[in-house]
């Protein structure tokens, strides 16, 4: 197999703690770097004037280069859209969860081939962003048959499968959601599962309580299937306890926390991961990221990409969200966009340019990461290298 060296990077972001560079914690800086690349996987990482010979090189001149992105939470299976909706809401109507009830009778409607194209389509548009590892998850078809296929989509896309048959219940069982309980946890579950390795349940006023969040959370747990959750996006509830109880490994939005939420959330070594283009979508009051760090807590940033409360595919913007709406330092929210959404997948090969890791970059036409929230709103990405393999764009 041939080596690529990647030469001329002005700045690179490893995120690894053990490379001889320093810069602002977390993320770890290299100036004027380099990386070898062979097999897809980083090789060698060090200064450009130290690098071996490879059989072929890619000159960044001078740019600043970060781990991809890696987007732990996106919802890209789905048909129509929900601008209307979103109109609304800017013009005072508050959002419900049962919003997500209208996307579910267009998913239903969208052939597979509708569903397929318009999830590669937002992939693509992530990778554009940087973005060189994504979650998917199912939940806008509440049928065997239509979350299954949702599955079979997204695992076209991504080894980052989620089942959310627990996204709300389904509008044939409206008046009998235990019985739609037993059809997540039983049939549902038999389909998706070999599609899937995650489960994940809204665990939220309007959505699924606790109780009924715990026996899905086992259900799926029990079919080999890693946990996750939805918890305290809309107001306080079980979602988070539920998490630490289920040994889930990331808890997602974690909105309205108690006191004893954090806590739990530390011992229990539960990723937070915040989605704060929600909140931004949805004109709603930001999780409080500073008070998870200071708890110890481990905090990741992600899109939660949907046609209703979040339509963002760009990390760079939630990046930008979180520095200045949340108070996190760039710094921060450049580990928590790399490799705190790696922690919230469970994933120790992404996020990090460490040899033996993939070789995922997102290289920035910018001197520095500090530009991803400095330069809101701007096309930063020049392009990616993907598992070694660089996007024709970079070579100039
Ligand atoms: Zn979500």
């Amino acid at each position: 197999m041939a080596t690529l060296l990647v030469t001329g990077i002005g700045e690179l972001v490893t995120n690894d703690p053990f490379a001889d560079g320093a810069g602002p914690a977390p993320v770890h800086l290299l100036r004027d770097a380099a990386v070898v690349v062979e097999h897809g996987r980083f090789a060698w990482v060090g200064a450009a004037a130290d690098a071996p010979a490879a059989d072929t090189a890619l000159d960044l001149g001078g740019r600043a280069v970060v781990p991809g992105f890696v987007d732990a939470h996106a919802h890209l299976v789905f048909g129509g859209d929900r601008a209307a909706e979103f109109e609304a809401r800017m013009s005072g109507t508050a959002y419900a969860a049962g919003g997500i009830r209208t996307t579910v009778a267009a998913t239903r409607a969208s052939s597979d081939e509708a569903l397929q194209a318009n999830a590669s389509r937002l992939v693509a548009e992530m990778r554009r962003q940087g973005t060189t590892t994504v979650e998917i998850k199912s939940g806008y078809g509440l049928t065997v048959h239509d979350e299954a296929r949702a599955l079979a989509v997204a695992a076209t896309l991504t080894p980052e499968v989620t089942y959310l048959g627990a996204h709300v219940v389904a509008p044939e069982f409206a008046d009998d959601p235990a019985g739609y309980v037993d059809l997540v946890t039983g049939p549902m579950l038999d389909a998706c599962a070999p599609h899937a390795r995650w489960v994940d349940v809204f665990c939220e006023r309007g959505a699924f309580d606790g109780h009924a969040a715990r026996a899905i959370l086992r259900a799926g747990a029990a079919r080999g299937l890693k946990v996750r959750v939805h918890a305290n996006q809309l107001g306080e509830g079980d979602g988070v306890q539920v998490a630490a109880e289920c040994g889930a490994v990331s808890a997602d939005h974690c909105t309205h926390l108690t006191d004893a939420d954090v806590a739990a959330l530390r011992d229990a070594s539960v990723v937070a991961t915040l989605l704060p283009g929600a909140e931004f979508s949805t004109r709603s009051p930001y999780p409080d990221a500073r008070r998870l760090l200071a708890a110890g807590v481990t905090v990741a940033l992600a899109t939660d990409c949907n046609p209703g409360s979040s339509y963002t595919s760009s990390m760079p913007f939630c990046i930008a969200l979180a520095v200045r709406e949340m108070r996190m330092t760039p710094a921060e929210a450049l580990w928590s966009a790399t490799a705190g959404g790696a922690a919230s997948l469970a994933r120790d090969d992404v996020g990090v340019v460490r040899v033996g890791a993939r070789a995922d970059l997102a290289v920035l036409d910018a001197p520095s990461f500090v530009h991803l929230a400095y330069r809101p709103g701007v096309p930063l990405v020049a392009g990616v290298v993907a598992g070694g393999v660089p996007e024709p764009a970079l070579a100039r």
